[in-house]
């Protein structure tokens, strides 16, 4: 039986930039997957560090702390039955040229870095995360 879970999503800036976040909550809602809490707020370089400690020792790191301080972003709390892994299957490949077909990085994604979207990709990591945005 599937659990309903809860995971993070963030439309990164160069999707809000675009003006795709009513876009991208669609394919969310379209899928089962439901906003629970949402806001628009940028973070600091070294919130963005904290929040991708993960990759600290990745080449790519500098670069995508830069990015994702780089402008507005809007992060999201989605909802639903299997949301960890139905929001990663939404999304597609962190390269949009290997996504899918359908999926938001398919549709909308310029780069492996301006891919649009983030999404937490375990249950601790989906609990972390959503702590990070929105602990209060
Ligand atoms: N990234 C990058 N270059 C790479 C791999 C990743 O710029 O070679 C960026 C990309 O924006 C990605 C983020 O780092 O979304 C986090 O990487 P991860 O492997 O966790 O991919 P995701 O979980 O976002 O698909
Ligand atoms: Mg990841």
């Amino acid at each position: 039986m599937n659990r309903i879970e809860q995971t993070l999503s963030i439309v990164k800036p160069d999707a809000v930039e675009r003006n795709l976040t009513e876009n991208i909550k669609r394919v969310f809602t379209e899928n089962k997957l439901k906003i629970v809490q949402e806001k628009k707020i940028q973070i600091s370089k070294e919130e963005a560090a904290e929040f991708y400690k993960v990759h600290q020792t990745k080449p790519f790191y500098e670069r995508l702390c830069n990015y994702l301080s780089s402008g507005p972003i809007t992060v999201m709390i989605l909802e639903g039955e299997d949301a960890i892994k139905a929001n990663r299957r939404i999304m597609g490949a962190t390269d949009p040229k290997n996504a899918e077909e359908g999926t938001i990085r398919k549709q909308y994604g310029l780069s492996i870095d301006k891919n649009s979207i983030h999404g937490s990709d375990s249950i601790e990591n989906a609990k972390k995360e959503i702590e990070f945005f929105f602990k209060n």
